[in-house]
């Protein structure tokens, strides 16, 4: 007969006297025997970079319905660590590292890790959102009103602050607007930013280098 009784711990106390006294040893041996910790102590991969650091459940990758793969850079800072992108039917369903990246070789941080929160999440925001002067909420405006309306403040800035000379030295500059990049733009974004802003006459032009 086999006496067992569990408490809160968890933990099983055993008469000794019992039929499954040896058995409960035995699964007790085998349950230190799948700790990792103990495996990589007592078997040859000491490092526990292999074998040690197996469990023995069958896993299956979270990236293995995925029909395509695509390469992009993750969007929040400004080491540009690679990624690797995997869309079935169209949508997104995993990011991961690139391996292939020799900025992080395969390695993102956990903001990184969280990227498809940013892709897929419920609080993603598909419209412009203004908040005009002196207004108290936020308004959803469509793309071609929002950019109609920067181009008409760019003009506007040129316009009236425009410098073709300062203290005798030709100039030709504004100083009405300037450009301030985040860490989503890439390399060839900022690229393009600089072209064009230098193009305008502004002179303050900055971006968070990125590869
Ligand atoms: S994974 Fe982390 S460290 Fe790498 S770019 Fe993204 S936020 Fe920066």
């Amino acid at each position: 007969m086999v006496a067992i009784v569990t408490v809160n711990t968890g933990r099983e106390a055993v008469h000794p006297d019992t039929g499954g006294y040896a058995s409960t040893v035995e699964r007790r041996r085998s349950r230190i025997g799948s700790w990792p910790v103990y495996r990589q102590l007592t078997g040859t991969d000491r490092r526990g970079l292999g074998a040690a650091a197996k469990s023995d459940h069958p896993h299956v990758a979270r990236t293995s319905t995925a029909d395509q793969v695509v390469k992009s850079v993750c969007p929040y800072c400004a080491v540009g660590c690679g990624q690797n992108v995997y869309v079935k039917d169209g949508r997104v369903i995993q990011i991961e590292g690139d391996p292939d990246s020799p900025v992080s070789r395969g390695r993102l941080c956990p903001k990184g890790s969280a990227s498809l929160q940013l892709t897929t999440g419920g609080s993603r925001q598909y419209t412009v959102r203004y908040r005009r002067p002196f207004g108290t909420k936020w308004e959803d405006l469509d793309l071609d009103t929002a950019m109609d309306m920067i181009a008409d403040r760019v003009l506007a800035a040129r316009r009236h602050g425009w410098q073709w000379e300062v203290d005798g030295d030709r100039t030709r500059r504004t100083l009405g607007f300037a450009s301030l990049g985040g860490a989503t733009l890439d390399n060839e974004e900022n690229y393009l930013i600089k072209k064009l802003f230098t193009a305008l006459g502004a002179i303050q032009i900055e971006n968070q280098a990125r590869i």
